[in-house]
């Protein structure tokens, strides 16, 4: 199986969340399930874009001029006092614009023309609407501020509590359970005992599912048996969207998350053209989506990232599922035999200055080699074949 065809299948399987209403401060990084319609108008009122003072444009027609001070508005007061000819408001920035007024003059090209401010000196010509911000200007009631399949940032937050929206309805994030599997692992600072090793895939992959925008939950590490590892699964597809497993789904003695996962579900069991990574184990349970990642570290991270990151992109809607491949400059040769199969390097990406990409390997390619992966912040992708040489073009994915 290539990449590409194990991919279609999992995207297959793995279909948009429902649509939820969540509060706004809970939505950053969500996806609209729909069009957002302003409520009202923004801004809803004639406002003034300077401090300053509201005039009639043509009083000032033969400026210097000489305006009498019949009020002040501040941003926030309802709107006060009228402008009358030959007279002006003081105003502040995103204060209403007095009836009578059509132009703002800026406080710099002002001055007072007495001691108690009872009257000014305009000394430029203005023109009808300078400085005035206009209802609707920026947003009208009724209009679709964004599309559904918009992914909020910060601005569009912003956007929605400027029409007086506290909820929006979203796909919301999935929650995706994470369970480890093997008779050798320690989950916290303990004392290893000849044999044993360290959990350390399941923080990573708790970490790469909150990175992609889910809600990560721990279903804590299962003993190489049977029972336990089905209770686990079970526990992990009733309470969540989707749920990654790592270890198991070889072909060793005690692979048993192969044999549960196979009882409880429909599942495919796939040798992918690809190296790390290749042992993957993907299907559903229950109904929900299910995938036995590697137990060996790289190869568990570079499984989430080809085939679990961008399922889990599409089950929370978002238009763009995959990484950006970029074409980079080789700084070594990488060099690799042909085996029919992708080869994907841990390596460092850099910029240079006309803004080109530029790798390097981050370490020791064997997928125990967990610092290797720390350090790398790309995938090199070397196609079936002896490698590239150095100075030559290979494509990478971007993870960072
Ligand atoms: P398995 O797929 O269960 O045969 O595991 C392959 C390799 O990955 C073995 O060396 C395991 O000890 C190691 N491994 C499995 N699970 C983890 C984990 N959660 N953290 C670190 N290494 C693991
Ligand atoms: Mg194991």
């Amino acid at each position: 199986m290539d990449v590409d065809g194990a991919r279609r299948v999992i995207l297959a399987a793995c279909p948009v969340l429902p649509s939820a209403i969540l509060p706004l401060g809970d939505a950053l990084g969500c996806v609209t399930a729909g069009p957002v319609v302003a409520g009202h108008d923004v801004p809803s009122f004639a406002n003034s874009a300077m401090d300053g003072y509201a005039v009639r444009a043509t009083d000032t027609a033969t400026a210097p001029v000489i305006l009498d001070v019949v009020g002040t508005a501040a941003a926030g007061s309802a709107p006060g006092v009228e402008v009358g000819t030959r007279q002006a408001v003081r105003i502040m920035t995103g204060a209403v614009v007095p009836v009578g007024a059509d132009a703002i003059v800026m406080v710099e090209r002002t001055s007072p023309a007495d001691e108690g401010g009872g009257r000014v000196v305009i000394d430029m010509v203005a023109s009808p609407g300078d400085h005035v911000r206009h209802p609707g200007e920026d947003l009208r009631a009724g209009q679709v501020m964004f599309e559904g399949g918009t992914e909020l940032g910060p601005g569009h937050l912003g956007v929605l509590a400027s029409v007086g929206a506290t909820t929006v309805d979203v796909v919301p994030p999935a929650r995706v359970g994470v369970l480890s599997t093997g008779d050798e692992l320690v989950a916290d600072g303990r004392p290893l005992r000849p044999g044993q090793i360290r959990d350390s895939n399941r923080p990573m992959l708790l970490a790469l599912v909150e990175r992609a925008g889910c809600v990560p939950v721990d279903l804590g590490a299962a003993p190489d048996d049977e029972e336990a590892i089905a209770v686990a699964i079970r526990a992990g597809v009733t309470g969540c969207d989707a749920v990654l497993t790592s270890g198991g789904v070889s072909v060793g003695d005690f692979d048993y998350v192969r044999t549960v996962l196979d009882r409880m579900g429909d599942m495919h069991w796939w040798q992918v053209a690809v190296r790390p990574a290749k042992p993957l184990a993907f299907g559903t349970v229950a109904g929900t989506p299910v995938f036995g990642l590697p137990g060996n570290p790289v190869s568990s991270l570079v499984s989430f990232e080809l085939f679990a990151r961008p399922a889990l992109r599409q089950m929370m809607g978002h238009p763009e599922l995959f990484r950006p491949k970029v074409p980079a400059v080789a700084q070594e040769a990488f060099r690799r035999r042909p085996d029919g199969r992708l080869h994907l390097l841990c390596v460092v990406a850099t910029l240079d200055d006309e803004n080109r990409w530029h790798v390097r390997s981050s370490g020791g390619q064997g997928s125990h080699l967990l610092r290797t992966m720390a350090l790398a912040n790309a995938l090199a992708l070397l196609p079936d074949g002896d490698g590239v040489e150095e100075g030559a073009s290979v494509e990478v994915l971007l993870l960072a």
